[in-house]
């Protein structure tokens, strides 16, 4: 029997008002509203796009092989879901997009959970107000940081760090942190999604599937209410306090809508969209190929991290495993800070809601500088590898482009491999970290307390609200803002 959860079906009635409305129930929207419940805010919705197909994160449900293809190979999926256009090339392309179900992104993030670098938070981009809430005490207690870090290691029993460290050449690695726990005892596994307060009954706020929010209404520049698509029917909702939370590039559109109307966007156009920018390679060996320590660490399982040098803003990942075949992939990437600016932006075309959507993408001086050194650093690695192997062979040799167009290909090989292969390296198009931030920040479009400066009422959640995002994959931030606007917005409604 399924878990008790208030869901409510296609089928039925939308409500007619609310007193607080999130738009979309992925990773933020859920966040948020499981918040604002556990403060006492009564009559809050939230409006998800897509149907409620099932609660379980995606590694829970699928064998291994499976979900990394169904990761790889989005279009297998039928939850996937890009509502947008790209201006062409690899990036936004792929397997970049949403997951247009209840739960969204949260029932696949791979649970890596790291908090935005001290570097990113203190360059004054961050309302120093809220860096002090994530990092120093919020509400003269522990910081938010330090509050979703304990929460993270309860769920997943304790801890979000296990298995081995290792060294290879300058690379010295400690466990990364991640929110996952054992699902079964055939390896597969589960990370932490919002949506287990409501599977658990500790939420119950009513999530209404399959409603499409169209657009946020207004009366003389403030918030009325949503126009949404539920079924078949369209209506709208009134409430005087909207919290867009439908992932960036939909906040994006949402927030455009809202800002040409009240005159404060000239062209509906934000720029600021920020993904990662990450290179790595991969490389299988045999296990007599290896010393002994590097055999049982691939054994065990070995997912590792460490800061890479400053000047890199990145992070240096690096697995090591054996896979089904019996061969040892070595597979290691840095993924670093996009810097936001015009190069990435989000472009409407007014008309009817929803406007039709396009993500132009490309790097800034600052980013095509990371990619060089990003791959030098990879260079440098690989040698030491070589060395540490004892292989003879050639230098390691990246695409002149930014960006692999056939990264799942590249990406699976190593699985596939039954023995020693040749070193395969790989970029990501931008998009595909499925870290897309910047475009609503806080600080400038938004103030501290997480509402449009010109939208009396309208507010964002999720990683468009971040206006740096640094080295860090976004789910801690998102996490520790929605406890941050769940109590703005409790502060208001008390
Ligand atoms: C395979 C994979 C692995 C990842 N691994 C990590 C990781 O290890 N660590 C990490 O930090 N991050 C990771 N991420 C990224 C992380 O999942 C996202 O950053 C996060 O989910 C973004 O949260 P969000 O709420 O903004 O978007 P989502 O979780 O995508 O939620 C948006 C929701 O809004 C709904 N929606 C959109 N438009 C509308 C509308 N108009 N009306 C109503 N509803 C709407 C969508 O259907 C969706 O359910 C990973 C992502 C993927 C796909």
């Amino acid at each position: 029997m399924m878990p008790r959860m208030s869901v409510i079906p296609a089928s039925a009635q939308v409500p007619t008002q609310a007193d607080v409305v999130v738009v979309g129930g992925g990773f933020a929207g859920l966040a948020v509203a499981g918040e604002l419940e556990a403060r006492g805010v009564r009559d809050v919705v939230v409006l998800e796009s897509g149907p409620d197909a099932g609660r379980e994160h995606y590694r829970a449900v699928l064998d291994e092989d499976t979900a990394v293809r169904r990761w790889l190979r989005p279009e297998s999926d039928t939850s996937f879901w890009r509502p947008y256009r790209t201006n062409g090339g690899p990036h936004y392309g792929g397997i970049a997009g949403l997951r247009r179900r209840v739960g969204g992104r949260s029932l696949y993030w791979h649970g890596v959970a790291l908090p935005i670098e001290p570097w990113a938070l203190a360059d004054g981009a961050w309302p120093e107000p809220v860096v002090t809430d994530l990092t120093t005490g919020y509400q003269g207690g522990a910081s938010l940081y330090a509050r979703v870090d304990g929460e993270l290691a309860e769920w997943a029993g304790g801890a979000t760090t296990s298995g081995p460290a290792v060294t290879v050449g300058d690379f010295v690695g400690t466990p990364t942190p991640q929110a996952v726990r054992a699902a079964g005892g055939d390896g597969r596994w589960a990370a932490f999604s919002p949506l287990s307060w409501w599977t658990s009954g500790t939420a119950s706020v009513p999530i209404v599937a399959d409603c499409h929010v169209a657009g946020v209404t207004l009366d003389r520049g403030a918030v009325t209410g949503v126009r949404v698509r539920h079924g078949s029917a369209v209506s709208d909702i009134c409430t005087r306090c909207v919290v867009l939370a439908a992932g960036t590039v939909e906040n994006s559109r949402l927030a455009m809508q809202s800002l040409v109307e009240t005159g404060d966007l000239a062209r509906p156009c934000l720029p600021g969209l920020v993904d990662k920018i990450a290179h790595g390679f991969a490389v299988t060996f045999d296990a007599a190929d290896l010393p002994a320590d590097l055999v049982d660490a691939a054994h065990q399982g070995v997912f590792c991290y460490a800061p890479a040098a400053d000047h890199l803003r990145s992070n240096h990942f690096l697995i090591l495993y054996r896979n089904e075949h019996g061969a040892i992939v070595l597979d290691t990437w840095l993924m670093g800070e996009q810097t936001g600016g015009e190069h990435g932006r989000v472009v409407a075309e007014p008309g009817d809601w929803p406007w039709a959507m396009r993500v132009a993408a490309g790097l800034g001086p600052a980013d095509e500088r990371l990619c060089r050194d990003q791959q030098h650093a990879l260079g440098r690695l690989w040698e030491q590898v070589r060395d540490t192997v004892g292989l003879r062979g050639g230098d390691l040799a990246f695409d002149a482009a930014h960006g692999s167009a056939d990264l799942p290909d590249r990406l699976l090989a190593a699985r596939a491999a039954t023995g020693r292969t040749e070193v395969r390296t790989y970029s990501f198009p931008l998009g595909a970290e499925q870290h897309e931030a910047g475009t609503t920040p806080l600080g400038s479009m938004l103030d501290d307390r997480h509402q449009f400066r010109a939208v009396p009422g309208l507010y964002a959640a999720g990683p468009s609200t971040f206006p740096r995002s640094g080295a860090a994959n976004p789910a801690v931030t998102i996490l520790a803002l929605a406890k941050r606007l769940a109590g703005k917005l409790a502060d208001v409604s008390g």
